[in-house]
């Protein structure tokens, strides 16, 4: 079978002291957007930094825990003149939000764009004739995203309950900068989804129908380090060394997964967003012992993928998700304020092609039923 893998992205390993260095370097070039928020500036001692960036924007991510319309559109009026290059340095949200950027300035006017405008350029996919994106520096403060390693980003139309893809070759970060120190100060539930959200990718990865060997290596070093590592992470939070392992666990994950997109767990978990606000990385990992248990058969090098997981049944797997989270966040639909006659309304909305069809088995709306009342 012919395959390639390629992900065109300079990876840099750095310490905050040296993330300082670069970024006081490109201070002195023209109209750069850094987009970060005020706590990271405040635990790192940035703010001389941020200063020397003067009339250059600086957006602060606290509002961004998801990226939708109308936050693009009302961001959006703050930029006016075209940033040369944009530095995100954050979350999911604020790397997909600089893609976001990069992608739709060219149809805005002057930094003027309204939401139906986004919502047409997105669906009618107008923006990939864009010749000008901006190029972006990515940095990711969360072990568990991988948007610094994909060339997508997620936009939730909350009006209309949809979820987009903003999916261009030209959205490939020049540059990824992967600090794991700054992921020392992450609150416990967000280091929890975060991880989980990177061994959802690693799994979906491995098993897609779209997996090679390099993706399938990859994503055995994610699990396997993430497994070691999370529940470590998870009794001594500010221990450099266990938190290295994880963000470099989700690196891996999201280098697999930028070659073959995620599958039936990320799409069954867009509903679950949606409609009752559940963290993304807590939505995917809820069905993925599930998912797991139907996909088994069809998974290539499944013992590899046990050994990885330290697991001899799937079953295995299942628990160490139950026990990881349970003192945190029970994975269990009831537990997030979802009604047993919801999931009639969830199934009609997993169906996201392009991930669902990226399973190793197409699930109908049967299986779904079951998949959802077992997570119940
Ligand atoms: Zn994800």
């Amino acid at each position: 079978m012919d395959w390639v893998f390629n992900v065109p992205i300079k990876f840099y390993e750095y310490t905050v002291d040296e993330m300082k260095l670069r970024l006081n370097e490109l201070t002195s070039e023209e109209n750069i957007v850094l987009i970060t928020s005020k706590r990271l500036i405040q635990a790192n001692d940035l703010e001389p930094i941020i200063d020397k960036f003067g009339k250059n924007f600086t957006l602060f991510d606290e509002s961004l825990t998801s990226l939708d319309t109308h936050l693009i559109s009302n961001y959006f009026k703050q930029i006016r003149e075209k940033p040369n290059m944009i530095i995100a340095i954050g979350g999911g949200t604020t790397i997909d939000f600089a893609k976001a950027i990069s992608s739709l300035y060219e149809y805005t006017d002057n930094g003027e764009i309204t939401i139906g405008e986004v919502v047409d350029i997105i669906t009618s996919k107008k923006y990939l004739e864009n010749t000008n994106p901006i190029p972006i520096i990515a940095s990711s403060t969360t072990a568990g995203t991988g948007s610094d390693c994909t060339k997508w980003a997620t936009v939730w139309d909350y009006d209309n309950t949809k979820k987009y893809s903003i999916d261009a070759d030209y959205l490939y970060p020049t540059e990824s900068w992967l600090i794991p120190e700054l992921t020392i100060t992450l609150p416990k539930k967000l280091t929890l989804s975060t991880a989980l959200d990177a061994l959802s990718h690693a799994c979906e990865a491995y098993w897609s129908v779209s997996t090679n060997k390099i993706v399938q290596t990859l994503s055995r070093d994610a699990i396997s380090m993430i497994v070691e590592y999370l529940p470590l992470v998870l009794e001594d939070m500010t221990n450099e060394e266990y938190r290295r392992k994880v963000y470099m666990g989700a690196f891996f994950a999201g280098l697999a997964f930028s070659n073959t997109r995620t599958t039936a767990c990320h799409s069954i978990s867009y509903p679950l967003t949606l409609l009752f606000g559940i963290p993304h990385g807590l939505a995917v990992s809820l069905t993925l012992g599930e998912v797991l248990k139907r996909n088994k058969e069809y998974i290539e090098d499944y013992d590899l993928f046990l050994d990885a997981w330290k697991a001899t049944t799937a079953d295995d797997i299942t628990s160490w998700i139950d026990d990881v989270s349970k003192d945190i966040q029970v994975l269990k639909l009831s537990e997030f304020d979802v009604k047993r006659e919801d999931i009639e309304n969830i199934i009609d909305l997993t169906f996201t092609g392009g991930r669902m069809d990226n399973n190793p088995i197409i699930f109908n709306e049967k299986e779904i039923k079951e998949i959802l009342e077992t997570v119940y």
